[in-house]
């Protein structure tokens, strides 16, 4: 396995790679690498014989400095885990060669950006599409593979990567879960015993408001209280927001559900000082 530190030593090993005929396929990731990575990794392979996973805690995304600080970086584990897959390259970039004193251009996204994560977060989006347009230049890969666990920022690649005429195709993975339930998160290690099991209210809230639905129900408000009534019961939570918007525009959904269209129910809520999001489609043909 190699492992690249600056974009023209990346630029240069894919050139390689696809002059030899190979498809290259890569996994944008901030490390602390766990088993919904690897998910992404093993689905990278479906399409592409080369997998580059990149690892950069990105600073332009955090819209607060702790938590950048605070976010978790075992990158010993990390190459480890990359190289018992089958990863071909890891590119794991320096803040510098990444950001130089100059720097100063950006990618801004456009409405898919302002609700959800985007009020609650300022800048975090710009700083996505900054990255990762960074991170496919650089990596000049033939797939692109993101989680469904960041709902709001895979519509808002897919976007940039059709508005801006990148050519990478972009392939989402659904998200991967704990035997109980929780989205599985680099974050989670933060969590308290006590707040790792109050957590487990989120995705709980998200399915029994999905059981409705399969059940029948379809009256958007009732399906947007479930979940935010039981978890605004939970005392360690502290909610932040439950959206049911459509899936494909994330515009908020009101009235009568219409089966014709995907609807997705997200969250996001803080335990202690660790924001987690979790979300849950409802149309039965997205699951
Ligand atoms: P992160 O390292 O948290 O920035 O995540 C890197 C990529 O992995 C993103 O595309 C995430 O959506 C995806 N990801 C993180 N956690 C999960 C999960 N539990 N299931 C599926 N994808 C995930």
């Amino acid at each position: 396995m190699d492992v690249l530190t600056t974009p023209a030593d990346m630029q240069r090993w894919s050139d390689r790679v696809r002059a030899g005929g190979h498809r290259i396929a890569v996994v944008p990731t901030m490390g602390a690498l766990h088993a919904g990575h690897l998910t992404l990794v093993e689905r990278a392979f479906d399409h592409a014989d080369r997998v580059i996973v990149t690892i950069f805690v990105n600073p332009l995304q955090f819209n607060e400095s702790s938590d950048f600080d605070r976010y978790p970086r075992p990158i010993d584990d990390d190459l480890d885990a990359c190289e018992r897959i089958g990863v071909a390259a890891v590119y794991a970039p320096t803040a510098a060669a990444m950001y130089g004193p100059a720097f100063q251009t950006r990618v801004v996204p456009g409405p898919l950006a302002d609700r959800l994560e985007g009020p609650m977060r300022p800048g975090h989006f710009e700083g996505v599409t900054t990255v990762v347009t960074k991170l496919l230049n650089a990596t000049r890969p033939h797939t692109a593979v993101f989680g469904e666990k960041d709902f709001q920022q895979l519509a808002i690649v897919r976007r940039m990567v059709t508005d801006l005429d990148v050519g990478v195709d972009v392939v989402g993975v659904p998200i991967v879960r704990e035997p109980d339930g929780l989205a599985m998160s680099s974050r989670n290690v933060r969590l308290t015993p006590d707040d790792r099991d109050a957590a487990t209210v989120l995705s709980r809230a998200l399915f029994a408001a999905r059981e409705r639905f399969d059940a029948g129900e379809r009256d958007a408000a009732v399906l947007r209280r479930i979940p935010s009534d039981l978890i605004a019961a939970e005392p360690r939570a502290s909610l932040e927001y439950v959206e049911l918007v459509d899936a494909a525009t994330l515009e908020p959904l009101d009235g009568t559900l219409d089966d014709t269209l995907g609807a997705a129910l997200l969250t996001a809520a803080w335990f202690g000082d660790v924001r987690l999001i979790d979300n849950v489609q409802l149309s039965a043909d997205e699951r």
